[in-house]
């Protein structure tokens, strides 16, 4: 009965890519197969020292650091980006999310994290948006790798508008007592994947991972969606 109303609501208002813009098959989901197939991947021969990881050099040990896609000007990444940003579609959000548990279990099996601590975005904007799409994520990741969420592990607690006019240095010292730790003493020891949607400078993760490095015996890894390149 379900599949005989998905359908005839497909006849009425036909599913299309957010991609492509081309007609859905009831078996695909927001985007088509052939975009899917597609999608720019993030250097995937070089995992280990990969530029990502390059940003971090010097100011952030890591033990692991992925990125899932490439997000550029114009391409299907930034249409997805933009679709669960702008339009609000947390559904294709949490999809994305799956698609990135797949990838770290798949090329990360070894990766012992024991908590994943979205970035946290200030409750005003996440009034504004409805959620944190970092922590929508997270939720997916968390379906496949088995792996709790810690989503008030790191609290934002600065709303600071736009960093982009700033420069790196800037943006740093800016973000430095934005974040702080409601809930330090459960991450001592333990190996934490931060994540978040798009990594674009790194100013973000690297204030969270300097805050989180504060942890006693705590080990870091960073994982994104995304990655500007
Ligand atoms: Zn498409």
């Amino acid at each position: 009965m379900k599949n005989f109303f998905e359908s005839f609501t497909q006849l009425i208002f036909p599913n299309l890519c957010i991609c492509c813009k081309g007609y859905l098959s009831s078996q695909e989901k927001y985007v088509c197969d052939l975009c899917n197939y597609n999608l720019s991947l993030f250097e995937l021969n070089e995992l280990i020292n990969n530029n990502l990881r390059a940003k971090f050099w010097g100011l952030l040990p890591l033990y692991d650091c992925l990125a899932y896609l490439i997000f550029k000007k114009d391409n299907e990444v930034q249409k997805i980006m933009h679709e669960i940003k702008y339009n609000g579609n947390k559904e294709l959000c949490y999809e994305m999310g799956l698609v990135l548990g797949k990838f770290i279990s798949s090329h990360r099996n070894t990766i012992d994290v024991d908590f994943i601590i979205p970035v946290p975005l200030h409750k005003n904007r996440e009034n504004q948006r409805g959620f944190n799409q970092a922590e929508i994520l997270a939720n997916g990741v968390s379906r496949i790798i088995r792996v709790p969420v810690l989503t008030d592990g790191i609290r934002r607690s600065v709303d600071n508008k736009s960093q982009t006019s700033k420069n790196r240095f800037e943006r740093n010292k800016n973000t430095d007592k934005i974040f702080s730790l409601p809930n330090s003493a459960v991450l001592e020891g333990k190996h934490v994947l931060l994540l978040d949607d798009v990594i674009t400078t790194g100013a973000t993760i690297l204030s969270c991972g300097q805050i989180l490095l504060t942890v006693k015996n705590l080990r870091l890894s960073v994982a994104a969606l995304a990655v500007t390149n």
